[in-house]
């Protein structure tokens, strides 16, 4: 079955003619069409757009010149990202039925490494949430147990992933919504350095936030979907113009001597113990294999949920304001005036989280609370960041877990506070502009996926990459995989 295999495996097949594009993108269809009505991670599938891409494909591989790694390879993306031609809705009703006229950068840097696109993947509601629950059209399940959620906002591109759906996944991370689904799902997740990746293109949500990042079944995947989306875009001008590596090289090297922290601050009470105890094994392994670890201390990191809860949904309010239905999707007809349009609009247009959301954020940025509160949130990000910079003089990076547990069962978190609970590994991170890297530490006796967490230095991806690599190899997490019958 080619859908079992990685990236660079079906390269391989690729190249050395053992299968085609074709045959690797009819597989992942007919794969879609048996399973997808049970995991419910796609909200859009485009078979004869991916079937000409492959035969696209297959022609540059006959001709022997294939466009690079990514050349012929099945991949989807969560519907936060503009598609040219394909309907892109953000989980929302109030953009069901835009068609974007252009391509996010990152799927036109896809689209011109020959990669096929497959469709796009469901997600909570502006990518607010942390289940997939809050999508506007249905909830994503998890692979693992069907009963329980894949983790969001970006839960349609890690159960994809996990699932065999597609070979690699895009999704976007702005308080944890990579690393949390890629830790309930068992693959591996990646938020790089904000700015390191363009966001152009990327519906935005919390724009000193988002990130956007790859889903993958190995490590080695990961860096070649990193590579394939990373560097400067004159049409963000907050991406970075430093120099992006060889990230396939790094992966050689090993992590010998390397200084790994552990922040006591995330080893808390309301850590799941077999959470807690497969991290602490993960640390343990990374030990045998030569690094050094030490702990480091991390002193802001309760205060970082709350201020996050303040920025996000301040910079939410400001970026949503664009949805009244007259330039995108819904408009509800009957209004008095156009005010009344809008809210007609705004009120059936989206859901309640958002609408929380939107009220929460308009509120902390009226005049006279502006200071006391976005003002606020802002300096205890600047102290959290500074928490991590004090760290990293001692440390390469920083292992932790990504969650304080695993993935919940649909309907179990009502309360949005508990629902918010669950980023408080992955939201400090969002707040300094870091690297964040999860991958399976593990699985519970029940066999539900442990996320192991890796930080890095800004814009020091491949030194994540390399101990994420360092750590697959010695062990067997791979060979697991989800039961899903047809
Ligand atoms: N769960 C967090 C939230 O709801 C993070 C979401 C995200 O990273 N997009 O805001």
């Amino acid at each position: 079955m080619l859908t079992a295999l990685t990236i660079h495996e079906l390269s391989a097949r690729f190249r050395s003619g053992e299968a085609t594009p074709s045959q690797a993108a009819r597989e992942y269809l007919d794969r879609i069409a048996a399973l997808d009505p049970k995991v419910k991670a796609y909200l859009t599938v485009v078979p004869e757009a991916a079937l000409g891409q492959a035969a696209a494909a297959d022609a540059r591989f006959r001709s022997t010149a294939p466009l690079g790694p990514l050349d012929g390879i099945p991949l989807a993306v969560k519907d936060v990202f503009c598609t040219r031609g394909v309907e892109t809705t953000c989980g929302s009703k109030i953009l069901k039925g835009f068609v974007p006229p252009y391509d996010a950068t990152v799927i036109a840097r896809l689209r011109s490494a020959g990669a096929v696109l497959l469709g796009k993947l469901n997600m909570d509601e502006f990518a607010m949430g942390s289940s997939t629950e809050n999508s506007a059209f249905f909830t994503t399940r998890n692979p693992w147990d069907l009963s329980r959620v894949p983790g969001g906002s970006s839960g349609g591109s890690a159960a994809a992933v996990a699932a065999d759906l597609a070979a690699a996944t895009l999704g976007t991370d702005t308080g944890g919504s990579i690393r949390q689904p890629a830790a309930f799902s068992g693959t591996v997740g990646f938020k790089p350095t904000y700015g390191r990746v363009s966001r152009y293109g990327l519906i935005a949500f919390a724009s000193s936030l988002d990130q956007v990042g790859p889903f993958a079944k190995d490590v080695a995947d990961t860096a070649l979907m990193l590579q394939a989306i990373a560097g400067h875009d004159p049409m963000d001008s907050t991406s970075a113009t430093i120099p992006v590596p060889d990230y396939a090289e790094a992966l050689r090297l090993d992590v010998k001597g390397l200084r790994v922290g552990i922040p006591a601050e995330y080893f808390i009470d309301g850590l799941d113990a077999e959470v807690e105890a497969a991290v602490r094994a993960a640390i343990a392994t990374l030990e045998d294999l030569g690094v050094r670890t030490e702990s480091v201390s991390l002193p802001h990191t309760e205060y970082g949920l709350a201020a996050y809860y303040v920025i996000a949904p301040a910079e939410a309010s400001s970026n949503l304001a664009r949805y009244e239905g007259v330039k995108y999707g819904l408009r509800l007809p009957g209004a008095r005036d156009l005010i009344d349009m809008y809210s007609r609009t705004r009120g059936a247009g989206f859901g309640a989280e958002v609408k929380r959301r939107v009220m929460l954020g308009t509120y902390a940025l009226s005049a006279g609370y502006y200071d006391a509160y976005y003002g606020q949130a802002q300096k205890v990000r600047t102290l959290v960041l500074r928490d991590f910079q004090e760290a990293f003089k001692r440390v390469d990076v920083i292992v932790a877990p990504t969650t304080p547990g695993v993935a919940f069962k649909m309907g179990e978190r009502e309360d949005p506070l508990q629902m918010y609970l669950n980023d408080v590994f992955t939201i400090p991170v969002n707040l300094a502009g870091l690297p964040g890297l999860a991958m399976p530490a593990g699985f519970t006796r029940a066999g539900l996926p442990i996320g192991l967490q890796i930080i890095g230095k800004a814009f020091d991806e491949a030194t994540l990459l390399r101990v994420a690599k360092a750590y697959e190899a010695a062990t067997p997490w791979r060979s697991r995989k989800p039961e899903l019958a047809s």
